[in-house]
């Protein structure tokens, strides 16, 4: 593996990123630096936000900066006042043991009167957002003339952003013998025409494919129907206890609602976008960076530039409009080598803006389904267990405690305590999900659960109306099949009948155990729904009434007589009955530690939003 030292950079700078903890150069670095070093070419490099590109343009610019000399030498433009800060912050930390250096972040929504005093000191680099700029170079308080190396960053984000003409007006205040290095994660044309019109024979460099999503996210998407994408998406932030994600939608008011909902159903989440002062966007930063926030619920716009390490999931809670800011999204994950997930929530129609993705992105796309209750519930266990296990004792304050704690619980076996003790937070999720119905729609939009690989679908001609539930009717099954629980891992109680998943293997001599069973006096009739890909056929008495069955022949009874199942139920709430009301029991929830929440302020949106393909 190539190391720092034989990129050719200098002391200070191998110094400075030894203490930063980078040990090898990342693959974007290892091609870039040595080109950069020379400070003789043009470069147009294709690089997803994450890939440490700030330390590619930024190690080499160490060593061609005079940081002797006073006079700016290096101007870097970036899409957004977060980045610009990062920036800066990184580049600082670069010259961590360079005499002399001056690196003077300029951005809007600060007072410029502060940044041209800094300015004035003498900066010889200057990072700045292309409108606040432009701003100074009206003022004529800085000098571009004496600049070598103009870097931009995020090039497409600058253009989606609107600002083109900035961009132009600045470019062409600067010598023309400078060098220009372009970084951007995807090429559209308008960022072709900036390289054409501004640069010199760039080399090309490219770190993954052009317009190529990252390779450590995984895509994944869920089909739902569209008043069930908010208990969606609730699902997944329950599935994945240990979220740390930013959830995007397309508009202000659909951020604001869903974070609204999200805070109100008791998740830690927060929203951001263009309506929010910049005191308030700073707050929900502040906290999603230190990771107090646990849900970032975002705009396109807003989200520019946010670069967060070890974001575990971008939620795409709608596609969004521009295909590219798909790429954008996605890259706010799998950061510095990370791993992560990209998941979209979307309706039956969007499949073919799925296929499009894949098509432009050149990676697989796999429809995954969404967790059901049993599943969730089952996550949270064990990651309750896990945190049980984990968790520091402090040994010192507790003790004097303890003997009063013992004696309190004596009367407790070790698995009654292990029991209630996971029971105290369990019972919240168990208590919710008990009757949670199938999210997933198929592909046709019929609001059937997709086929999974390894299960038969089977239909049961009782439900709810029999006075069963999901755990119940599951009691039911196994103790009549005689199977085990993990055989029927999925439930859908519907009023009058159910659906099961049944693991293939065994799904015949399962019907079979039903062959002549009665529930209540009425004959029990279970049909297989076939899996196409497994080959496994469907019955052909679909439609019959619940009260039709094969009729005739010795029925078995199964009820009060015979030891077996009853339809339980508990005093607790464990068990409830009764029927299954469909998605709107995921409406509320107690979770997450809620946070408080933000509420809009008077930022005016900069510039219309432009460019990038539509679907
Ligand atoms: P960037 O793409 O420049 O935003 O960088 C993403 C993250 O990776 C930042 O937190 C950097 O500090 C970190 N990083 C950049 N280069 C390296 C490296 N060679 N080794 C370890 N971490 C790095």
């Amino acid at each position: 593996m190539i190391k720092f030292e034989a990129l050719g950079l200098s002391q200070p700078v191998l110094k400075a990123i030894g203490e930063l903890g980078f040990e090898t150069p990342t693959p974007i670095q290892e091609k870039v630096i040595p080109i950069l070093l020379e400070g003789k070419k043009d470069i147009v490099a294709l690089a997803q936000t994450g890939t440490g590109k700030t330390a590619g343009f930024g190690l080499p610019l160490m060593s061609l900066v005079d940081f002797t000399a006073k006079r700016t030498q290096a101007l870097i433009l970036a899409p957004t006042r977060e980045l610009c800060m990062q920036i800066t912050q990184d580049l600082k930390n670069f010259a961590k043991h360079m005499q002399g250096a001056n690196i003077v972040a300029v951005y809007g929504g600060a007072s410029i009167q502060n940044q041209i005093y800094d300015l004035k000191k003498g900066a010889q680099i200057v990072v700045a957002t292309p409108g606040r700029m432009v701003d100074i170079i009206d003022r004529k308080r800085v000098d571009l003339t004496t600049i070598n190396y103009v870097i931009l960053d995020e090039a497409d984000e600058m253009l989606n952003m609107g600002f083109q003409e900035d961009l132009d007006s600045i470019l062409s205040t600067t010598p023309d013998e400078k060098n220009t290095w372009l970084f951007s994660a995807t090429m559209p044309d308008e960022v072709l025409r900036i390289s054409r019109k501004y640069m010199n024979a760039p080399v090309e460099i490219t770190v993954g494919g052009k317009n190529q999503a990252n390779e450590n996210i995984e895509h994944i998407y869920y089909v739902t129907h569209e008043r069930d994408r908010y208990a969606v998406l609730k699902r997944v932030a329950d599935y994945y206890p240990e979220i740390f994600g930013l959830v995007f939608c397309r508009t202000k008011i659909e951020t604001q609602k869903v974070a609204d909902s999200l805070i109100k159903d008791g998740y830690n989440a927060d929203a951001l976008h263009g309506d929010m002062s910049q005191a308030q966007r700073d707050h929900v930063m502040k906290r999603f960076r230190n990771r107090t926030l646990q849900m970032l619920v975002a705009t396109d716009v807003a989200a520019r530039g946010i670069d967060v390490n070890d974001i575990t999931h971008v939620i795409h809670y709608n596609l969004p409009d521009e295909i590219e800011n798909y790429t954008h999204r996605s890259g706010r994950t799998a950061r510095a080598g990370k791993t992560g997930i990209s998941i979209a929530i979307i309706n039956t129609r969007d499949e073919g803006k799925i296929r499009t993705l894949e098509r432009i992105t050149k990676k697989k796309f796999s429809r995954a389904l969404i967790p059901s209750g049993y599943e969730i519930c089952e996550k949270q266990l064990f990651w309750l267990v896990q945190r049980v296990h984990d968790t520091q004792v402090n040994e010192e304050s507790i003790a004097s405690y303890l003997p009063k704690v013992y004696d309190e619980l004596k009367d407790l076996s070790r698995e009654e305590i292990i029991k209630r003790l996971v029971s105290i937070e369990f019972n919240r999720f168990l208590d919710y999900y008990k009757n949670a119905t199938d999210l997933n729609a198929n592909a046709s939009g019929s609001g059937e659960r997709a086929e999974r690989k390894g299960f038969v679908r089977l239909f049961v001609s009782l439900g709810s109306m029999d006075d069963l539930n999901r755990q119940t009717m599951k009691e039911y099954l196994t103790q009549t099949s005689g199977m085990d629980e993990s055989v029927i891992p999925w439930v859908d109680v519907k009023n009058s009948f159910s659906f099961i998943e049944v693991k293939t293997e065994v799904y015949e001599a399962f019907i079979n155990a039903f062959k002549n069973v009665e529930f209540k006096g009425r004959p029990v009739r279970i049909e297989s729904r076939g899996n196409r890909e497994e080959g496994i056929p469907r019955d052909r008495n679909r439609g019959k009434s619940r009260f039709g069955g094969d009729g005739g022949g010795e029925r078995r009874s199964f009820g009060s007589n015979n030891g077996g199942f009853k339809s339980r139920r508990r005093g607790s709430g464990d068990y409830s009955g009764g029927s299954s009301s469909g998605s709107s029991r995921d409406n509320d929830r107690g979770g997450f530690r809620r946070d408080k929440k933000s509420t809009g302020g008077g930022y005016k949106g900069k510039k219309k939003f432009s460019g990038g393909g539509s679907w």
